[in-house]
C-alpha cells in the first residue's frame, strides 16, 4: 500500500520516473520528448515526424513519436500515455484543436511543457508554446495564386491582362484546424475585391466558412463536394475558371472531379487550382501544368524550432518567439515562432523544391 501510494505521488510530481519538473541537470539520454502527430495519410506529417524525430535523436534524447490516424480518441489516449510513461516535454499537432484540454492539464500538472505544433490548441491555458508558419500569409498566397492562375495579377502582384468575369468555386480545411481560418480569412481577404467587383463569381454562392469546409482536410470529401457543385452549377453549359483550395490533397480531389467531367480535354481547359504543402503528387501535377501553385511550408525548419523550444524548456529557459499577439487560444495568447512560406508555381519548382533538397528532379518528374 504504502510503497505503491509514495511511488504513484511521485510519478504524479514529475519526479522519480522522468516526467516534467526539474530537467535543467539531466543528460539528454534520460529526457524523453512525447510527439503527437495526426495522420500519416498526408506526406507532410510523415516528414515532420521523422524530421522532429531524426533532429532529437541526433542530440541524445528518447522520442516517442506517434501517429493517430486522424481520429480523436487515439491521439488523446496517446497523448494521456506519454505523460504516464513520463515524458519530459510534448510535442503535438492536434486532429481537433479543441480536444485536448484534459490532458493538457495533467501535463501541466506534472509540470510537462507542451508545444502546439503548426496547429494551435485552443481552449487551454496550458499550452506553453507555438511554432508554426505564418498561416494568415498562407491564406493571402493561395487567394493571389488564385488570382495569377486566373491572369488577373502577375506574379509581381502588378495587374495582369485578363479581364473576367471568372467562375470560381472555394474549399476550406477541416473546421476543428484552427489553421483553417487563418488560410480562408487571408484568401477571401485578397479575393474580395474581385468578387465584390463582379470580376469573380462564385456560382454555387457557397461563400461561407462552414459550408466550403472539407472535414478532416479529406480528398475524397472534396472531390464528392467540386462532383456536386459542377451537378448543381455548371450543369447549364457554364465553366469553372478557379477553384480555392486550402490543401494539395483536396487539390487533387478537385482535380479528378473536373478531369472525370472533361475538363483538360478538347478545348474545356483545366480551371486554376490552388493548393498547400508541396506535397510530391501535386508538385508533379504543378510541372505537368494541371495544378496552378501550391504554398511550400519547409517542415524540416519547423521540425527545428520544435526541437530548440523543446531544448530551451528542458534547460528550463523560455524558447524564443517572434510573435507574441497574433496566437489567441481562447484563453491566452500563446507565444509563437513562425516560419515564412513560399509560393511555388511551375517556374518556381527548381529554385525552391530542387535546389533546396526538399525533392529531386526524378521524384518531381515521377510524382512520387
Ligand atoms: C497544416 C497544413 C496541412 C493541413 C492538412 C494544416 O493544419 O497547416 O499544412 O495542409 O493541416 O494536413
Amino acid at each position: 500500500g504504502g510503497a505503491v501510494l509514495a511511488l504513484s505521488l511521485a510519478a504524479c510530481s514529475g519526479e522519480g520516473a522522468g516526467g516534467g519538473g526539474d530537467t535543467s541537470d539531466k543528460k539528454p539520454g534520460d529526457l524523453t520528448i512525447g510527439v503527437a502527430m495526426p495522420t500519416q495519410t498526408s506526406e507532410r506529417w510523415i516528414a515532420d515526424g521523422k524530421a522532429v524525430k531524426e533532429k532529437l535523436e541526433a542530440k541524445g534524447y528518447k522520442v516517442d513519436l506517434q501517429y493517430a490516424g486522424d481520429d480523436i480518441p487515439t491521439q488523446s489516449q496517446q497523448v494521456d500515455q506519454m505523460i504516464t510513461q513520463g515524458a519530459d516535454v510534448l510535442i503535438i499537432a492536434a486532429i481537433d484543436g479543441t480536444a485536448l484540454s484534459g490532458q493538457l492539464q495533467a501535463a501541466a500538472d506534472a509540470k510537462i511543457p507542451v508545444i502546439a505544433y503548426d496547429r494551435l490548441i485552443r481552449g487551454s491555458k496550458n499550452v506553453d508554446f507555438y511554432v508554426s508558419f505564418d498561416n494568415y500569409k498562407v491564406g493571402v498566397a493561395q487567394g493571389t495564386g488564385l488570382l495569377v492562375g486566373l491572369g488577373l495579377l502577375n506574379k509581381d502582384g502588378s495587374k495582369g491582362t485578363a479581364k473576367g468575369p471568372f467562375n470560381v468555386e472555394l474549399f476550406a480545411g477541416s473546421l476543428d484546424d484552427n489553421n483553417t481560418q487563418y488560410f480562408f480569412g487571408g484568401a477571401m481577404d485578397t479575393l474580395k475585391p474581385f468578387i465584390d467587383a463582379g470580376t469573380l463569381k462564385v456560382k454555387s454562392r457557397q461563400t461561407n466558412i462552414e459550408q466550403v469546409a472539407t472535414l478532416r482536410w479529406q480528398q475524397e470529401t472534396a472531390q464528392k463536394r467540386m462532383e456536386d457543385l459542377l451537378t448543381s452549377s455548371y450543369n447549364d453549359g457554364s465553366k469553372v475558371d478557379g477553384v480555392l483550395s486550402p490543401y494539395d490533397g483536396i487539390s487533387r480531389g478537385i482535380i479528378t472531379a473536373l478531369q472525370n467531367a472533361g475538363y483538360g480535354k478538347a478545348g474545356k481547359k483545366l480551371p486554376a487550382v490552388t493548393g498547400q504543402d508541396a506535397e510530391i503528387a501535386s508538385v508533379k501535377l504543378i510541372n505537368d501544368g494541371v495544378q496552378t501553385c501550391t504554398v511550400f511550408k519547409d517542415t524540416r525548419l519547423l521540425a527545428e524550432q520544435a526541437v530548440n523550444a523543446s531544448e530551451a524548456f528542458l534547460q528550463d529557459k523560455q524558447p524564443q518567439a517572434n510573435d507574441t499577439q497574433t496566437y489567441n487560444n481562447g484563453v491566452k495568447v500563446v507565444p509563437a515562432y513562425l516560419l515564412p512560406i513560399v509560393t511555388v508555381y511551375k517556374d518556381d519548382i527548381k529554385t525552391a523544391l530542387i535546389d533546396s533538397g526538399y525533392w529531386t528532379a526524378e521524384e518531381v518528374a515521377a510524382g512520387q
